[in-house]
């Protein structure tokens, strides 16, 4: 049988490299981007070829409408017409108190997080639509649903992603296309790397775990949606955050 193509957006670090090599380790190929990250997208290739997938890595930024095309259209050429997976994973953050948030920096979150996944989903569910197979993953947050002091800009994008998800899962489910969300909670990557030690153990002492998740265990969770044991499951979000969420 030919091999699933999974398409996943900002795979050169943290949770999208897991995403990448989990989703090889399953048996697909996989396709990514990276932004600037040219050497850690060398990495995350290698990664993949490890586990004997055939890896195709794109240079691209996701918040431009026509990069997302030329990734999609490279995918769909290398892929022999097919995505059967898309992951929009590529995310950052502009943290600030709302007073301090610039337009630049609203701007800046949306365009990657929430536009960016916009632009994702439009151009590849036409080609699943084409194929009648499919299965779209948006990363979100639990602060999308629970919102977070210092992040209204990155809020207002992940609770976006979630509204386009179950919009998306409505239009594309009578071709049995399947559309989720992953809200990942507090994950060890370069994202969280960031937080101040202070803020991490305020944040720690709200997770029922006691620990921060790691990158592979949001991967297994999208494994899962773009496996077809998700056969049943569209327009729903699954939490990844060690209790955070209840
Ligand atoms: P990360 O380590 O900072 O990695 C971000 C990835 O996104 C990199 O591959 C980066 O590419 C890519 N990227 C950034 N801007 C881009 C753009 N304009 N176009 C294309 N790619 C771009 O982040 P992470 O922690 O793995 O987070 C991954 C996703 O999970 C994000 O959507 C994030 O919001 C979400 N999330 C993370 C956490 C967490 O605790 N870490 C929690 C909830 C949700 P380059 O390497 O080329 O820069």
């Amino acid at each position: 049988m030919d091999r699933k193509i999974a398409l996943v957006t900002g795979g050169s670090r943290g949770i999208g490299r897991a995403i990448c090599v989990k989703l090889a380790e399953e048996g697909m190929d996989i396709v990514f981007n990276y932004q600037s990250g040219a050497a850690e997208a060398e990495v995350t290739g290698k990664l993949c070829e490890e586990k004997g997938a055939r890896c195709l890595m794109v240079q691209a930024d996701v918040s431009k409408s026509e990069d997302c095309d030329a990734l999609i259209e490279a995918a769909r050429e290398w892929g022999n017409g097919r995505v059967d997976v898309l992951v929009n994973n590529a995310g950052i953050t502009r943290d600030n108190l709302l007073p301090r948030i610039t337009d630049e920096d609203l701007d800046a979150v949306l365009n990657v997080n929430l536009k960016g996944t916009f632009y994702m989903m439009r151009g590849v569910a036409k080609l699943m639509l084409r194929q009648k197979y499919g299965k779209i993953i948006n990363m979100s947050s639990v602060v999308g649903i629970m919102g977070n002091a210092g992040q209204v800009n990155y809020a207002a994008g992940k609770a976006g992603i979630i509204g386009m998800t179950k919009s998306l899962a409505r239009e594309l489910a009578s071709r049995k296309i399947n559309v989720n969300a992953v809200a990942p909670g507090m994950i060890q990557t370069d994202m969280t790397d960031a937080i101040p030690d202070s803020a991490k153990e305020r944040i720690l002492a709200g997770i029922p775990f006691r620990e921060m998740g790691q990158a592979q265990d949001v991967a297994n969770a999208v494994a899962f949606l773009a496996s077809d044991a998700s056969r049943y499951i569209t327009g729903q979000v699954i939490c990844v955050d060690g209790g955070m969420a209840i």
